[in-house]
């Protein structure tokens, strides 16, 4: 089955000011250039997804300022669907201030607008008029706010909707809400921030392991506040690739509903936290700790595959949109019915692709880039 890509997000425009240096407080700095980008983790995932030829549409907000035509167009422009944008009076769109110095250095504010305005009935009702969700893919990130991110999951879950939560920035998301995601997509900070927020909340005692397949099986665990992440956590983890964690029985891979299989078993039974061969799931003995029992009472089966896909490697330029060209992939690739580990590997592609491009929307792969880039990395 094959459907479509609904991103709930962010849409802004980033005003870039490139200055001999960042000025002090008070101080003007004046000379150096400036560029208008449109970004927004919501507009660059939907963009990701739009040019890889998936569907897609856009929930989200902008102004009724003189940027609001300019940020639908830039979505339209790619093909992505605009129709459920709103327009949302006396508000500004979302900007993105930052000055940037000759040495790379940054400062910037951001002033969410018609992000931070959005209401959750708006996309409740964006969504009861989309219907039945069944094959369609729902990918929400954390620019807008979090009672809009929480409804989002929740209504795109009761349509039948795979839902994916890009928890950027983590800053507030508790289990309450990363507990309603089939898919949650941290990357190393955001793990960190994740973790240490429910530790604060509930005392919860924190994993000090570095390893981050470790410290992310606490987001599928059970916990003092409730369930955990439905049936999979894909930490990104930079020029370093992706460690997945995915609940055996999610129905996201081919061979689901089956006993893990021979080499699943192998691992199972050698102790190891990490199937390390790049790409290949497999479980693990990484059981919640919840199923401790069930896993004694049937020693080979395991509850979570864990592997790991090594990153691409490119020419890497800048690496800024890397987890938005990611998570858009991920997405795209699951909408057109791929499986867990076959969307992981296109969704690294197209982070690695994205860095090798100055700028975050600007370096999203198109899908003849993404499959000419594959095709060439096919063993002979
Ligand atoms: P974010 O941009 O959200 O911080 P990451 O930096 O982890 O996310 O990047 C997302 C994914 O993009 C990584 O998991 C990796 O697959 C790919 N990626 C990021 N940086 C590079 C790089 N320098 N080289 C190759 N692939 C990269």
């Amino acid at each position: 089955m094959s459907g479509r890509v609904i991103v709930v997000g962010s849409v802004n425009i980033d005003l870039v000011a490139r200055v001999p240096h960042l000025p002090h407080p008070g101080e003007t700095v004046t000379g150096g250039s400036y560029e208008r980008h449109h970004g927004g983790k919501g507009g660059n995932q939907a963009v990701a997804a739009a040019r890889l030829r998936r569907p897609t549409l856009f929930i989200g907000a902008v102004g009724d300022d003189t940027f609001e035509k300019e940020a639908r167009r830039a979505l339209s422009s790619e093909r992505v669907d605009v129709s459920m944008v709103a327009s949302l009076p006396g508000q500004p769109t979302g900007v993105a201030l930052i000055l940037v110095d000759a040495t790379g250095e940054n400062e910037i504010a951001v002033v969410p607008g018609a992000n931070g305005a959005i209401e959750p009935g708006y996309v409740r009702d964006c969504l009861a008029r989309l219907g039945p969700l069944v094959g369609d893919v729902m990918l929400v990130c954390n620019e807008v706010p979090l009672h809009v991110v929480r409804e989002a999951l929740m209504c795109g879950a009761a349509a039948g909707a795979t839902t994916v939560l890009n928890p950027a920035p983590a800053i507030g998301i508790d289990r309450a809400i990363f507990g309603l995601a089939d898919i949650v997509t941290p990357n190393r900070n955001e793990l960190a921030t994740l973790l240490q927020t429910e530790a604060t909340r509930t005392g919860r005692r924190l994993d000090t392991s570095t390893d981050a397949a470790v410290r992310a099986r606490a987001l599928l665990e059970p916990g003092p506040e409730g369930p955990g992440v439905r049936k999979a956590v894909i930490v990104t983890l930079g020029a370093s690739g992706v460690v997945v964690l995915e609940r055996v029985g999610s129905g996201l891979s081919a061979n689901d509903g089956a006993d893990a299989g021979p080499a699943a078993d192998a691992v199972a039974a050698g102790g190891d936290e990490t199937a390390a061969t790049s790409g290949t799931p497999a479980s693990t003995g990484a059981a919640p700790a919840s199923r401790a029992a069930s896993r004694s009472a049937a020693p080979r089966r395991s509850d979570l595959r864990v592997w790991e896909v090594t990153a691409e490697k490119v020419a890497t330029v800048d690496s800024t949109g890397a987890g938005d060209a990611f998570c858009g992939a991920l997405a795209a690739a699951l909408a057109e019915g791929r499986p867990l580990s076959e969307a992981v590997q296109r969704a690294v592609a197209g982070g690695a692709l994205a860095t090798t491009h100055v700028g975050a929307r600007e370096g999203m792969p198109t899908r003849a880039e993404l499959e000419a880039f594959l095709a060439a990395r096919q063993p002979a």
